[in-house]
């Protein structure tokens, strides 16, 4: 039988090279151009007042606490909250910035625990990084009230999060910042590709600075734009970073915007048939998912004890899981955290993906399911 891995990215090959040869015919595959309609249509669609295209999610979280550290005056040394359950990606960037990432725990959403959050807010505490963990929203809007009471900035990593709907509004638009990542294996894949969303007009001004080398003016606008005689004169206010994105990746990501909201709604029927065929089965736990949101259902993930050794059984039988992610706090380089989130710890050990993505049959779900069942102990 066919294997079935985790992920397997769909693309619309006709439309996106369509979109692809528009960027070759005008001989423009850089900044501007594509990356100005992908933003524009990605506001539209979102209903976010701002977004920056960039090379990468890491980026956008970066450049998320570059420019809130520059705008609030924040020092070295000042603390991060965040989670163990994420990629590292979350919390090397808060390194960049010389800050202290402060692990706080999770709840059974897997997503941080608002409660934890508070108990770790020090004098020093300047953001909460929360991520939405497979496009679960956990207890989003408790922890962004924490941070509204007590004056603290409130990141949203929300590399799993595109098409995630609170109600009518898209998660992350009342989050200070909100970064999302179009990365080969996400649910709105490209290559590499991501968006940072401030809230604020003038860190949104100020972003396309920082991911351009801090040039002031991009090229696009110089060239093609009503640059006037001096079109090749541009300056620079202060250093920035090479992060911005490219019109090849906008172009894949606007076909893929496309097709987001279907997209979307076929992982939500698969993440239903999976939970079906686990319904009453007291050896596996389900991922708690809070009512009246629409997830993007980046991930499908169940916790079950012996994880590594069904995950093997499972390999033979032909279906290839993942993990996401390992407990951060049992990394050498973070290891001062360990023991601070006994939950995330624990889930870590007996999390697993399913493999979710939209070549799936409903054939393939009760297989899947079945090599589970039939894998534990
Ligand atoms: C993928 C991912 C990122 C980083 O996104 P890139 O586009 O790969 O840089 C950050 N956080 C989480 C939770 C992710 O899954």
């Amino acid at each position: 039988m066919e294997p079935i891995h985790l992920f397997s990215p769909v693309f619309r090959i006709d439309e996106t090279l369509d979109e692809i040869r528009d960027c070759l015919e005008k001989g423009w595959t850089g900044l501007g151009f594509k990356t100005l309609e992908f933003e524009e249509a990605w506001k539209r669609h979102t209903g976010f007042p701002n977004a920056h295209f960039l090379n990468s999610g890491t980026a956008g979280l970066h450049l998320a606490l570059r420019l809130l550290k520059e705008d609030g005056g924040w020092a070295d040394g000042d603390e991060i909250i965040t989670t163990p359950l994420t990629f590292v990606a979350t919390n090397h960037v808060i390194l960049y910035e010389k800050f202290m990432p402060v692990f706080a725990d999770v709840d059974e959403s897997l997503c941080l625990d608002p409660r934890s959050v508070a108990e770790r807010i020090s004098p020093r505490t300047r953001a909460v990084c929360f991520v939405g963990l497979g496009g679960n929203i956990g207890r989003y809007r408790e922890v962004l009230e924490v941070c509204r009471s007590r004056g603290i900035a409130f990141i949203l990593d929300a590399a799993h999060m595109a098409g995630t709907w609170i109600g009518r509004a898209h998660v992350g638009t009342d989050a200070d910042v909100a970064v999302f990542s179009f990365h080969a294996v996400k649910n709105l894949p490209t290559a590499d590709a991501g968006m940072v969303c401030f809230r604020r007009l003038d860190l949104d001004r100020e972003v396309r600075k920082w991911a351009w080398l801090g040039i002031d003016r991009d090229t696009y606008g110089r060239t093609l734009g009503d640059a006037g005689p001096y079109r090749w004169r541009y300056s620079v206010d202060h250093v920035g970073f090479k992060y911005h994105g490219n019109s090849v990746m906008a172009a894949i990501a606007l076909v893929g915007l496309r097709h987001l909201e279907r997209d979307n709604t076929i992982r939500r029927e698969l993440a239903e048939w999976y939970d079906s065929e686990f319904k009453g089965d007291s050896r596996i736990t389900l991922v708690h998912q809070p009512d009246h949101f629409l997830s993007s259902r980046h991930l499908y993930q169940v916790l079950v004890d012996d994880r590594d050794e069904v995950m093997v059984r499972m390999n033979r039988l032909g279906i290839f899981p993942g993990v996401h992610y390992a407990d951060n706090t049992s990394f050498p380089m973070f290891q001062y955290g360990a023991g601070s989130c006994p939950r995330a710890q624990s889930a870590a050990a007996r999390i697993i993906s399913l493999p979710m993505h939209l070549r799936l049959t409903r054939t393939d779900v009760r297989r899947v399911a079945q090599a589970l069942l039939d894998s534990l102990a």
